[in-house]
């Protein structure tokens, strides 16, 4: 077919040494009985209500939507007989994992049409630490996630979850082959690459049809009838690739940062994993946006933290948290970034972040051998738990930033 991967960055290795899997076994369960594994503020949280102003300033050429817009130009371009000419490839990224909006969206429309060729591309593998992450691990991690939050859409002969990295190419020439190889076993018109914000679409869009949105080697029309954003390209072989808007992220935390802090927030490079020993009464502050404590009749618990490494992780004690965020933030505390090295900027700055909220998990550790649970906080990463015993960890984020909890560590 037309598809043919272009540009930088060849096959690179991720990940070593696979890890035993974990499945069907017990998992932590967090305060209360919520299922899916949510804490009861995410668990109403539905819309943050905020358009995150880099995301529709910064770069014109993106159109983002917001969930309600995404779901209804969706629903009206993956009809049931497009869903049957087309391959859709859905893309997420792994290190912003969630099964919840755009993926949920989209497991809402498309069902489980039996005659849909829907590719799940699990994108960002490049982030993982090594040893840790390999395609086979990290598929199966994937597929288990997608079945404790029924979706279906990624299911039966033709749907393929592939681990890759739009930036640097990983998986990214076997994914286009297997699209490939799907259009032309079934005959079919072209393809669809449909996700959330961020993901990494544009990127890989651009490996797949080579230079920019808009600018490709293919000729480009907007999609007759609709006035929404949806491009469509003509590839060399007549067949189509459609590029659809993103999904504006509600309850992510880059909603709340500017240009230069989210560059220290969304990692560009492996990230190394930090572990800390944190005994009961202790913290992890995650610059001056998050804090992590551990209950003080708890035992101590490893907490092993996977953000960009820039943002700062500071250890201390819950009750002098609130004097060194007073003192730090801007500092010793990045992001958020500070204007100004004074109290007042220092203040108005955490000010900016409309004020903090607490979310509260028991986790019953497994051991020191293995995690019992991940906690995510939806736009800068995750940490995961590892000690005996219970322990009852406070996560606390700006209002209306999601947390959750996941059953099995990634
Ligand atoms: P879009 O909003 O889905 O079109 O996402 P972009 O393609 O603009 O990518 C969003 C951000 O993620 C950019 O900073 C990209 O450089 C980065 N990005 C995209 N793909 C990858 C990837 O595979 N690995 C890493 N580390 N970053 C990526």
């Amino acid at each position: 077919t037309g598809l043919e991967k272009v540009g930088e960055g060849g096959e690179e290795e991720v990940g070593g040494v696979e890890e035993e899997r974990r499945e069907g076994e017990e998992m932590g369960m967090m305060k209360g009985t919520f299922k899916p594994p949510i804490c009861q503020r995410c668990h109403g949280l539905k819309n943050f209500g905020r358009a995150p102003t880099h995301l529709t300033s910064s770069d014109p050429s993106k159109s983002l939507l917001t969930p309600l817009h995404f779901s209804a130009i969706l629903t009206k371009a993956l009809t049931p007989s497009v869903l049957r000419s087309n391959v859709v490839v859905i893309l997420v990224d792994l290190f912003d994992f969630t099964t919840k909006g755009a993926l949920s969206t989209l497991d809402n429309i498309i069902g489980d049409d039996k005659g849909a060729n829907v590719i799940l591309g699990v994108n960002k593998s490049d982030l993982f630490p090594r040893n840790t992450l390999t395609p086979l691990r990290a598929e199966s991690w994937v597929r288990r996630e997608l079945r404790i939050a029924g979706i279906n859409c990624i299911k039966g002969e033709k749907g393929d979850v592939r681990l890759i990295s739009a930036l640097t190419g990983f998986g990214v020439q076997s994914l286009i082959s297997k699209i490939s190889g799907l259009m032309n076993e079934h005959n079919l018109d072209g393809v669809y690459v449909v996700g959330g914000a961020n993901v990494g679409k544009s990127t890989l869009l651009n490996k797949m049809v080579g230079g920019k949105r808009g600018e490709g080697k293919a000729t480009e029309s907007q999609l007759p009838g609709t006035t929404l954003d949806i491009l469509k390209l003509k590839l060399k072989d007549g067949k189509f690739l459609y590029d659809t808007p993103g999904l504006l992220v509600p309850g992510s935390i880059t909603t709340l940062l500017s240009t230069s802090e989210l560059k220290l927030v969304c990692p560009k490079k492996r990230v190394t994993a930090k572990t800390f020993r944190v005994s009961p009464g202790g913290c992890v502050m995650l610059g001056g946006l998050a804090r992590v404590d551990l209950h003080k009749d708890a035992k101590p618990f490893l907490l092993t933290f996977y953000v960009g490494n820039e943002v700062d992780l500071h250890p201390t004690r819950t009750d002098k948290s609130e004097d060194v965020l007073k003192r730090q933030v801007g500092k010793m505390l990045k992001p958020p970034i500070v204007e100004g090295d004074d109290d007042e900027s220092r203040l108005e700055r955490i000010g900016m972040l409309g004020g903090m909220e607490e979310h509260i998990y028991t986790i019953h550790g497994k051991g020191w051998k293995e995690a019992a649970a991940d906690l995510t906080i939806r736009g800068l990463g995750w940490f995961s738990v590892t000690g005996s015993g219970d322990a009852k960890i406070k996560v606390t984020v700006p209002k209306g930033v999601e947390v959750n909890m996941r059953e099995e560590s990634l």
